[in-house]
Order: C-alpha cells, then structure tokens, then sequence
C-alpha cells in the first residue's frame, strides 16, 4: 500500500507556475528523497504534503485519505526544518513533549512516549537540559525526538542537516538511517545533497525546474540517468 500518493499536483506563484504537473508514490516504509538545485520547488512540494501550502491542482493522497483540504494537524504528519527552534526556556523534556502536553495527553502516556523517544536517539542523559546547553548535533536530536512523540504516519524533513558542519552531517545522517530502519515510518527528505539523497533514499526523485526528471531507486539513478541534466547533477560516470 502506497503511504503517499501525489496526483497531478501544480503551484503557481502569482502568474509563475513553479510545480508543473507531479506525479509521485511512496510506498509504505518507504524513503523518498526529493533533490535538486536551489529553486527547483522542493521545498513547495514539501509544504503542500504538510498542508501548509494550498497547491493550485491535483491531489495529495495519504494512505487512503485525499487530503486537500485537510488541516496540516489532522494529516498526522511530523516535519523536520532546517531550523529547528526550539524552546529556549524549556527544558529537553518539556520541548520533546510539548506538542502532546498541547494535545492534552495525560502526563503518564506523555512521559513514557518521551522516554521511548528519547532512549531511541540516544539523549536520555539531556532531559533536564535547556536548548542553550545543547550542541548542534543534540539540538537536532530533540528536533527529532518531537516529531518521533508524535508518532505520524509520515516524517517529512526539509535540508534538516544544512546548518550542521560536515562531521555531523554523516553523523546525523547515520543516525537518521538508523531511525528509519528501527521505527519503519515513511519518509519524505528534502536536499540538494547528492550524497545525502543517494545514502538514505530508498527512491529518488530528482528535480530541475518544477518538473520531476527521474523518480527510482539510487543505482538506477546512478548508472541510467533519465537525462543529461540527472546525469550531471549525480555526477554519475558517462
Ligand atoms: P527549493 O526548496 O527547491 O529551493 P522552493 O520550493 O523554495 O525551491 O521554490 C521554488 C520556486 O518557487 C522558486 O522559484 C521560488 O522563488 C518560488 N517561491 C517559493 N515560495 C514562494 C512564495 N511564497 N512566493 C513566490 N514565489 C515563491
Ligand atoms: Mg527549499
């Protein structure tokens, strides 16, 4: 069963059309990685999956729901930013499982999911910390470990190791693999990382301008690129 499904969808700026036409799945357990340049209308794919962003046609299924016009909170979706703000006043705990103390989960099943989260990614000795007394690396972590409580349907993460010097960016990488394979839950991935996009896609759909130019898995992308411009952008051997 697909997890996602995009149909046709379309977005236009104004009179500038910058999604034209996207077909896309991702089949359940899946790991998707959107890449491409700057500018190539990733990051808008991305916000019209969340809801946060009305696309101008088409549609966005999630398992068997077609959500237009479903709120972004009652899509059970999680998303990832690059920058990630966290409370500073709050503690780690508090920041991990702020969301569900807002949705008014009792304090029990809240602490227990925060544990779980938080023994996943390796930061129970960070609990009682401020944000402040974080490295980047952790910070991130809890960036994590808030949308993990939430136990979506679908992470959703744009460039979230962009701000991470090259060192924590594999670390990160590594342990987002890891999360991936432990917990199983689909995945959407935002970069203009090559490396990135063909060590944690199980597909990757490459994009140029709004229009998707090949959507496989790695190794096809790799050794058959759709195109010139796939191929210049893999670097792959010619
Ligand atoms: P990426 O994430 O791949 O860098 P974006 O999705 O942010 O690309 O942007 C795709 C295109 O849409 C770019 O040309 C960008 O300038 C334009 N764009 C994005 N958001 C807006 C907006 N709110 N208003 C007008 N143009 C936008
Ligand atoms: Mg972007």
């Amino acid at each position: 069963m697909a997890t996602l499904s995009i149909k046709g969808v379309r977005k236009s700026f104004g009179s500038v059309e910058v999604l034209h036409n996207i077909d896309l799945e991702l089949e359940d357990g899946g790991f998707l990685v959107l890449l491409g340049p700057s500018g190539c209308g990733k990051s808008t794919l991305l916000s019209i999956i969340a809801g946060l962003e009305p696309s101008s046609g088409g549609d966005v299924v999630i398992g068997d729901r077609t959500v237009n016009d479903v709120h972004p909170k009652d899509r059970n979706i999680a998303m990832v930013f690059q920058s990630y703000a966290l409370y500073p006043t709050m503690s780690v705990r508090r920041n991990i499982g702020f969301g569900l103390e807002m949705r008014r989960v009792d304090t029990s099943s809240r602490e227990d999911a925060i544990a779980r989260a938080a023994d996943l990614l390796q930061i129970s000795h960070l609990l009682d910390r401020k944000p402040g007394q974080l490295s980047g690396g952790q910070r991130q972590r809890v960036a994590m470990g808030r949308a993990i409580v939430r136990n979506p349907d679908l992470f959703l993460f744009d460039e979230p190791l962009s701000n991470l010097d090259a060192k924590l960016r594999v670390e990160m990488r590594t342990e987002i693999k890891r999360l991936h394979d432990r917990l199983g839950t689909s995945v959407v991935y935002v970069t203009h990382d090559q490396v990135e996009a063909m060590t944690l896609g199980t597909k990757v759909a490459v994009m140029k301008g709004g229009v998707i130019q090949q959507l496989a898995d790695p190794q096809t992308i790799y050794e058959k690129p759709a195109n010139m411009f796939v191929a210049g952008f893999i670097g792959s051997p010619t």
